[in-house]
């Protein structure tokens, strides 16, 4: 079930985004705390502001700090360009606030993170966008999708909640042919076990929160482009003055250097738990797309060059479910219960039942989002099939 990184991601990880000489031999980069960058003389100045360039002398275009990072990650997925923004999802909506215009068409995938969709239902629309969506599964046929005006098509793969691997190749192919930008939220794989730009995506969009941040100790966003896409991308961006701060941006040019140790050790744990609750009898469904016969398999093993840590369970349907999950989710000693994941700590999350209008929900067990940390794998396991036998005893009757 698990697939190798490549090395060269290794050692790009070790050595992009330094520069030693630059700062007094410092191994890293510092977290550097600037608003106004100073030239050196009436010339320099004159010079700093032409060839059209007016973005490199203040630091909401950038320090050091955000090169550093901006520039690794922008090795990492061979892009043109890196841009950062203060939160993942400031990344999604800028993103798309930068190529859509009032009468444009945004064609969105059906499981696309939850706050994404609520801005695009909400604000895109208010702004005069059309905005729909399709089945994550669906590839070529796509094309029944598309509209004269479809502007982009915003794809996240695999889904938020279910966990469907979409058919990016095929898509990004249909909505290259009517001209529409697409744009992937590339969260779950990160740089290293997706590469959208070899998948036919133009813009690819991270929630460094999660895995490059890596330690649950910052916010932060980014987004990466292509030759073609680039220009919009960030005068977009710089329009509306979306930029990070040092110490997150710092936190996270940190957590990447271990980006490869980490992923490799959440996926190891993340695949043996997802294959053990398979067995388990509280479990309906495991969704994971590293599993033979999940939503979209076929379609990770050709694209994707791992799974992460993240992944889903349906378990089955109880009369007295919510007590019994009470129960299950109290037992837990290793997992926390909480938001947001990538981080080196487990999480256990219940899941209301996804919202989806092109491809409704059908499961009737309550969904549950699981993330594996770096901890032991086997006490992982126990914590968790401890915790699931505690759901099916809460649901069985109390004089038995
Ligand atoms: C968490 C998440 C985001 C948003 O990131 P924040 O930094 O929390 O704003 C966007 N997309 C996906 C897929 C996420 O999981």
């Amino acid at each position: 079930m698990f697939l190798m990184s490549t090395s060269h991601d290794d050692t790009v990880l070790i050595h992009a985004g330094r520069a030693p000489a630059g700062f007094g031999g410092l191994v890293n980069t510092p977290a550097c705390r600037a608003s106004t960058l100073l030239v050196n003389s009436y010339d320099d100045w004159r010079r700093s502001r032409e060839g059209g360039n007016p973005y490199g002398h203040y630091a909401r275009f950038g320090t050091p700090t955000t090169r550093a990072f901006a520039d690794m990650l922008a090795e990492l997925e061979n892009a043109h360009g890196a841009i950062v923004f203060p939160s993942g999802l400031a990344a999604c909506t800028h993103a798309l606030l930068a190529f859509l215009s009032p009468g444009d068409h945004v064609l969105i995938t059906d499981n696309v993170y939850g706050p994404t969709r609520a801005f695009a239902c909400g604000t895109l629309a208010r702004l005069g966008v059309e905005v729909s969506f399709f089945p994550p599964l669906e590839g070529v046929a796509i094309a029944s999708y598309l509209r004269p005006n479809t502007r982009v098509v915003y794809v996240e793969s695999p889904g938020s909640q279910t966990f469907e691997v979409g058919d990016i190749p095929a898509i990004a192919a249909a909505a290259r042919r009517q001209g529409a930008i697409v744009m992937m939220d590339n969260t779950w794989a990160t740089p290293l076990y997706f590469k959208p730009f070899e998948h036919g995506v133009d813009v690819s969009i991270h929630a460094a929160t999660k895995y490059l941040a890596g330690h649950s100790d910052a916010i932060l966003g980014a987004a990466t482009a292509n030759a073609r896409a680039w220009p919009t991308l960030q005068a977009g961006a710089h329009d509306f003055g979306q930029t990070a701060g040092p110490d997150d941006l710092y936190l996270a040019l940190r957590g990447l250097r271990t980006l490869s140790v980490r992923l490799q050790r959440h996926q190891e744990t993340a695949s043996l738990l997802a294959r053990r609750l398979q067995e388990h009898p509280a479990v309906s469904h495991v969704l994971h797309p590293g599993l033979p016969g999940a939503a979209g398999h076929a379609c990770w093993k050709r694209d994707f060059k791992g799974s992460s840590g993240l992944f889903g369970v349906v378990l089955q349907p109880m009369a007295a479910q919510e007590r019994a999950l009470a129960q299950a989710f109290d037992s837990l000693r290793l997992f926390g219960i909480g938001l947001s994941w990538g981080g080196y700590e487990s999480l256990a999350l219940p899941v209301d039942p996804p919202l989806r209008t092109s491809a409704p929900w059908r499961e009737q067990g309550p969904l549950l989002r699981l993330h594996a940390g770096l901890e032991d794998a086997e006490a992982l396991w126990r914590d968790l099939s401890l915790a699931l036998d505690a759901y099916v005893h809460a649901a069985e009757p109390a004089f038995s």
